[in-house]
């Protein structure tokens, strides 16, 4: 016979405190920022896909003043396969790292020719086999090109403030993702990341978090600040 193995009370009473923690902050958050969406630009998913490589360690402001010229010449992973390697860092200088980031785009495009017949895949075994790409790239791309809650985006901003408000208590983002995804309902995990970034960007800064004037204060514990 099989043994199956409890889960500890503990844990399940951590679970269900964070849970009562959580879910109101989620409502607030929701009924502050209704117009809350994705930052970059894209028409399709293989321009969330390229967008998002590009935002790594750069601002999507930056990112969306570069992809237009870039989405003209690299309409398609077969464009850019064609577009040889140093056109595409010029194109994509001003994002930063543009030599890894060039050599991905251009190893990711090939791998969607390859492999997809040109498409991005919609699910997260294929799309974090490409060149570069990551989890949070492809919760990226699940979420806001197919509308796939495959998991939670843990960006730098949603690290800090899930930290600040107590809902979990690591920097690790996989395994923020990983016990956000245990504790928030997934019918909220596409739109999470962005609540708390546009929280993170307006209210809840890097340096000086504004806590006297946040709709979380009171129920928010701090933690760090
Ligand atoms: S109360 Fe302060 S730390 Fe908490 S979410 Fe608001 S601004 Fe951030």
């Amino acid at each position: 016979m099989a043994i199956v193995k409890k889960k500890p009370r503990k844990n399940k009473q951590l679970s269900l405190k964070l849970a009562a923690l959580i879910l109101p902050h989620i409502a607030l958050l929701k009924r502050y920022y209704p117009e809350a969406h994705c930052a970059l630009h894209f028409s399709n998913p293989w321009e969330l896909l390229v967008a998002t490589a590009l935002s790594a360690q750069c601002t999507d402001e930056r990112v969306n003043q570069t992809t237009p010229a870039l989405f003209k010449k690299c309409p398609n992973p077969l464009a850019m396969v064609e577009t040889p390697l140093d056109e595409i860092e010029v194109l994509i200088h001003s994002c930063g790292f543009y030599r890894n980031k060039a050599k991905n785009l251009k190893a990711c495009a090939l791998t969607l020719i390859e492999k997809h017949q040109g498409q991005v895949p919609n699910n997260m075994v294929d799309l974090i086999q490409l060149g570069g790409v990551g989890r949070k790239t492809a919760n990226v791309v699940l979420g806001n090109a197919f509308g796939i809650a495959s998991g939670i985006v843990v960006d730098t901003h949603v690290t800090r403030l899930a930290n600040r408000l107590g809902w979990v208590r690591t920097e690790n983002a996989v395994q923020i993702e990983s016990q956000l995804n245990e504790l928030v309902p997934q019918e909220d995990w596409i739109m999470l990341s962005h609540y708390l970034i546009s929280h993170g960007r307006a209210v809840c800064k890097a340096r000086k978090p504004d806590c006297s004037h946040c709709f979380l204060e009171q129920t928010c514990p701090q933690k760090g600040v």
